[in-house]
């Protein structure tokens, strides 16, 4: 079967041999993969996984690795108390529509025992990240003190050689820093609270030491990338890098192998049990992008991994499967710097901050959960007044007390920030409107209604600072309101906001067992999808920190475990 659709039966391998021959073929090394290979190899399935770049770890290892598995064994650990009755309400809550009960009932039935798996036989260790909210805390069944677990901090030699393929993190920073979840909500808030500043020494102090002793420490995604790769190479999976997958091979209407690129030859590997397209999402072909999901889009704001070009969503498609939910994506407000899209997190919960379209207005609570937010930014966009891009207007007095986008506080903002028109900045508020196009009545207008309810601290327009999750980014030496602080110091600053997003969510469409379905329902044997190859359980939402990596951890964990049982 080709590219187009078309089953050559009387193929490849029905020709000949294969040149490879496996039980299980895992396409793509990110969480839902590397998970995947790592179940089926325990449980004896001959496993390979195939990955198309130069480095494993695809968008998980740039990520923060955040992990929304409702009622593991970690949560409980740490004393975190939670019913399945209660994740299951919220889930429902927030997914329910657009997601099958029956994938919500195996996501939260399985989860926890996957992260067992992982615990068991990867180097791996994870922690609760501490009142990292539920992104709706208040929904039914919402939990404000969170349901996030992180990896902890984790010694790169446990990935001996192959620690030169571990995909290099999102941001650069400086040699030996390693930052958790954990400590990256205390130092964005720069020296403007004590427990800022002790992170900040601690923080360094590990580097310092790690530096001393020429440890190299890794945290986030790439410590759970890395902690999976090592269990991969414990349970003797092979991961052969640089060697895209080009194909399926399908025989009698199943799937039974893969057509790939190695060392510059194709090659065909016979998947006995089944094939796992974990190949992450499309955010990176700027023709899937125009195909499904509004303009304005292209590729150039996502923080996705490079190598995540739909191919798993295309080879799966052309094989018969559905695909749903493509025009959606993992949204989030981001910045378009000259070196890259910067994910905006921190900084539009931080008081002392709005967003605002064309006309000056604002249109939403700027510390919303990240999907919302460019969902608002899409929804109220017109010729007549864009909102994107749209602006976020700060004063001097948040640049005094934050860390913006790595930037330390006071520390002026790199000069091609503003020579790229990424960042304006004016002695006025009127002067700032005139520089980025927007009404300056309108502006001034706003910013006086905004601070009079960072006097009262109640933001009586979109309700920001109500939400526990709000305030988790928010500062709390704030007062009254931890989200909300007048902009009245200048100089005044203007930062484009485009609707970034960590991923595409739109894919194949999976039942709960992971196995690929077709538009009527029936299932194309030998196939599976995982992560954001398949449209995950979260439907149109996002349920809390973590909410892509635990889905696609626990997919994968099934798709394998199918298999094991013969499809
Ligand atoms: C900066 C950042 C922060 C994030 N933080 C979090 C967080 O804390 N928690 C959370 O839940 N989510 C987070 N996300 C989102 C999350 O990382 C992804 O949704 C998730 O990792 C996707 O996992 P995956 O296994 O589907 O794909 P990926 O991890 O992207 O892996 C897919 C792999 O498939 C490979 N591939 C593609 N095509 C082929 C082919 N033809 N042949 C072989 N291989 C192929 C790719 O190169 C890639 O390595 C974050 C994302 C980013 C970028």
């Amino acid at each position: 079967m080709d590219r187009e659709g078309r089953d050559h039966d009387g193929d490849l391998m029905a020709a000949g041999e294969p040149d490879f021959d496996f039980d299980f073929v895992v396409v793509g090394s990110g969480a839902a993969g590397m998970t995947a290979a790592l179940t089926a190899a325990l449980r004896g399935l001959r496993t390979v996984v195939l990955e198309k770049t130069e480095f494993f770890g695809g968008s998980t290892a740039r990520s923060g690795g955040g992990v929304w598995v409702p009622g593991n064994a970690v949560l409980s650990r740490c004393g975190v108390t939670d019913t399945a009755e209660q994740a299951s309400r919220y889930l429902g809550h927030v997914a329910g529509e657009d997601t099958p009960a029956t994938l919500r009932a195996a996501f939260l039935e399985h989860g926890p025992e996957m992260l067992d798996l992982v615990l068991a036989n990867t180097p791996v260790d994870f922690t609760w990240v501490p009142n990292y909210a539920d992104y709706y805390p208040e929904a039914p069944g919402g939990r404000a003190g969170g349901r996030s677990v992180e990896p902890k901090l984790l010694d790169a030699s446990v990935l001996g050689a192959d620690v030169t393929s571990l995909r290099p993190r999102y941001l650069p920073a400086p040699a030996g820093i390693t930052v958790t979840q954990a400590n990256y909500r205390w130092m964005s808030l720069g020296t403007s609270h004590p427990r800022a500043i002790t992170t900040t020494a601690r923080v360094t102090g590990r580097m310092i030491v790690s530096r001393l002793r020429h440890r190299q420490l890794l945290s986030m995604g790439q410590s759970l990338a890395a902690g999976l790769r090592a269990g991969l190479t414990k349970a003797g999976v092979p991961v052969w890098l640089s060697t895209p997958m080009t194909g399926l091979e399908i025989s009698g209407g199943r799937v039974t192998g893969v057509r790939a690129m190695r060392d510059g030859q194709p090659i065909v590997i016979r998947a006995a049990r089944g094939v796992l397209l974990a190949t992450g999402g499309f955010e990176r072909n700027a023709e899937m992008r125009h195909r499904y999901q509004r303009a304005p889009i292209g590729t150039e704001w996502t923080v996705g991994s490079p190598g995540n070009t739909g191919d798993g969503i295309e080879y799966g498609a052309a094989a018969g499967g559905a695909l749903t939910l493509m025009d959606d994506a993992w949204w989030g407000p981001s910045i378009p710097l000259p070196g890259g899209p910067v994910f905006c997190l921190a900084e539009r919960s931080l008081p002392g901050s709005i967003f605002v379209n064309a006309a000056g207005e604002r249109f939403m609570n700027e510390a919303a959960p990240y999907v919302d937010a460019v969902h608002a930014m899409y929804e109220r966009h017109t010729d007549d007044n864009p909102h994107i891009p749209c602006w976020m207007i700060a004063d001097q007095r948040y640049r005094n007390r934050y860390v913006f986008t790595g930037v330390p506080p006071r520390k002026p903002l790199p000069r091609r920030w503003y020579s790229s028109g990424a960042v304006v900045r004016a002695g006025s508020l009127a002067e700032l409107a005139g520089q980025i196009g927007v009404s300056a009545d309108g502006l001034a207008k706003t910013v006086d209604g905004f601070n009079e309810f960072a006097r009262t601290g109640k933001d009586a327009d979109f309700g920001r600072g109500d939400s526990a999750y709000d305030r988790y980014y928010g500062d709390p030496s704030c007062k009254p309101n931890p989200n909300l602080a007048a902009l009245a110091e200048p100089p005044f600053y203007a930062i484009k906001i485009v609707p970034g997003d960590l991923g595409t969510k739109g894919g194949l469409r999976t039942d709960e067992r992971a196995r690929v379905v077709r538009d009527d329902g029936s299932v194309i044997p030998g196939l599976y999808a995982a992560g954001n190859t398949s449209a995950l359980v979260m439907g149109r939402s996002y349920a809390g920190p973590g909410a892509t990596i635990g889905p696609a951890m626990t997919f994968g964990y099934l798709a394998a475990l199918d298999a094991v049982s013969g499809g």
